[in-house]
């Protein structure tokens, strides 16, 4: 027998004892009688029936309850059964969907929301599904409503923001993305590049360049090499953006800026130039083109100042300029080149093909420049020398060896593939060889006078 057991008995013991006692010594008073309304009942029966009411309320409530969580019970086994087939009828849904057939996919789901008008899984499919099948303005509204019902849903605020943008309001996308990335800063990873790539998209470079800003503090170790390197060309659009609105100093700063950050990015270069240009600064300007030249050997400085002097109609100004560069630049081959092209421009053909040859031997592809070799021989006369640069030219270009082009795409092989290797398409190889179409109507019409003179 366990203690406990003992414990209880002797306890139970103990209090039948002292009730025992407690009623031979008080009989008499507990034999004595008590009116209850109206009735005269003894004490002792009175003490019984209180405690025997008691009882049985007590039983009766537990009995209560017990029934109570009972009935609780099933419900809640038949609402999970529920939601268990929903959601495997939404898995239906979405497989449907994978495969292409998204109208039995939304009978699907509406069949679905009848039954829980609120269940958001089925809800986001839906408005998926209507994005994608033409139905922009009805999915703004699902996900709009979902977002209502439900503050913490990301994937519908995006897909708000996809929606809105399909029913071309970048505005209001740009505006549901914000407040996203304010609510979630930890997950707004994607909402701000989302933000960068609308603002581009409607050539808002100042608003992308903020978010991209907002992505090189937060996300930095996310990002890629290349995306961050769009942080320089998205100021170099602000700058650009500046300039037309005539704010020629703020460009010049951010060029400036766009050029510290990135040595090579051409564009910054010309544009700063061009600012100085504008500002009455030209000497500056100049030197930043050749700034440019010289950190990247990019020809397009050459010819921005060669075009720069010709329009003013100060050329010889532009071949001081160029002559200095070619003499001193480490690039000098290319400065040459342009130092000859411009002088080719001005007809100064002499000591353009002196510079022409001296360079050759250096270059390793330049059509254009066989080209104007050429051309300055014919025009001397020399018939023999042109033909050979002429013949320099096409090795140049290579061009006789691609003799099959891709009908679909265009591009250009050696040899007959039966499939082209661009673009994958069979049997579109042609010989690059066309001929003429042959005129219409009846090529010889004399024929017939000719017949009746038989
Ligand atoms: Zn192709």
């Amino acid at each position: 027998m366990r203690l406990v057991n003992v414990f209880f008995i002797v306890l139970l013991l103990l209090v039948l004892m002292v009730l025992g006692n407690l009623y031979l010594t008080n009989h008499d008073l507990l034999m004595r009688e008590v009116v209850v309304f109206g009735e005269s009942i003894k004490l002792q029966s009175v003490i019984l029936i209180t405690f025997l009411l008691g009882f049985l309320l007590n039983v009766l409530y537990t009995g209560i309850m017990e029934v109570v969580r009972l009935v609780r019970g099933l419900n809640d086994s038949a609402d999970t059964r529920l939601v268990k087939r929903i959601s495997e009828r939404a898995q239906d849904a979405r497989d449907l969907v994978a495969h292409g057939l998204p109208k039995e996919a939304r009978e699907i789901l509406e069949g679905i929301l009848e039954q829980r008008k609120d269940y958001i899984p089925a809800r986001l499919l839906l408005g998926e599904i209507l994005l994608k099948s033409g139905g922009p303005e009805e999915a703004v509204k699902v996900f709009e409503s979902i977002c209502r019902d439900d503050h913490d849903q990301v994937e519908a605020r995006y897909q708000l923001a996809e929606a809105l943008m399909a029913v071309r309001n970048p505005e209001a996308s740009a505006a549901v993305l914000k407040k996203l990335a304010a609510d979630h800063p930890k997950k707004a990873l994607r909402a701000w590049r989302r933000l960068r790539a609308i603002h581009m998209e409607g050539r808002r470079w100042e608003e992308a360049n903020e978010a991209h800003k907002k992505l090189l503090s937060h996300f930095a170790a996310e990002l890629t090499q290349g995306e961050r390197a769009q942080g320089s060309a998205l100021a170099y659009q602000v700058g650009i953006t500046k300039v037309e609105a005539d704010q020629f100093k703020d460009a010049a700063q951010i060029f400036q800026q766009v050029i510290k950050d990135e040595p090579d990015f051409v564009p910054a270069y010309l544009s700063l130039g061009r600012c100085m240009i504008l500002q009455d600064q030209e000497a500056q300007g100049l030197e930043i083109w050749l700034e440019g030249f010289r950190k990247t050997g990019e020809g397009t400085f050459l010819q921005e100042a060669e075009d720069y002097f010709i329009q003013l109609g100060r050329p010889e100004d532009g071949l001081a300029l160029l002559r200095r560069v070619a003499a001193t630049s480490k690039h000098a081959t290319t400065a040459k080149f342009f130092l000859g092209k411009m002088l080719y421009r001005l007809e100064i053909l002499d000591e353009a093909l002196d510079l022409f040859q001296e360079v050759r031997s250096q270059v390793v592809y330049s059509p254009i420049l066989f080209f104007f070799m050429a051309k300055i021989h014919s025009r001397r006369g020399r018939i023999d020398a042109a033909l050979n640069e002429y013949r320099q030219l096409l090795r140049n270009l290579g061009i006789l060896k691609l003799r099959f082009e891709c009908a679909v795409c265009g591009h250009r092989v050696q040899d007959f593939a039966d499939r082209c290797d661009s673009c994958g398409s069979w049997n579109s190889h042609h010989f690059m060889f066309k001929e003429s179409d042959l005129p219409e109507g009846p090529i010889r019409a004399e024929s017939g006078n000719w017949m009746a003179m038989l």
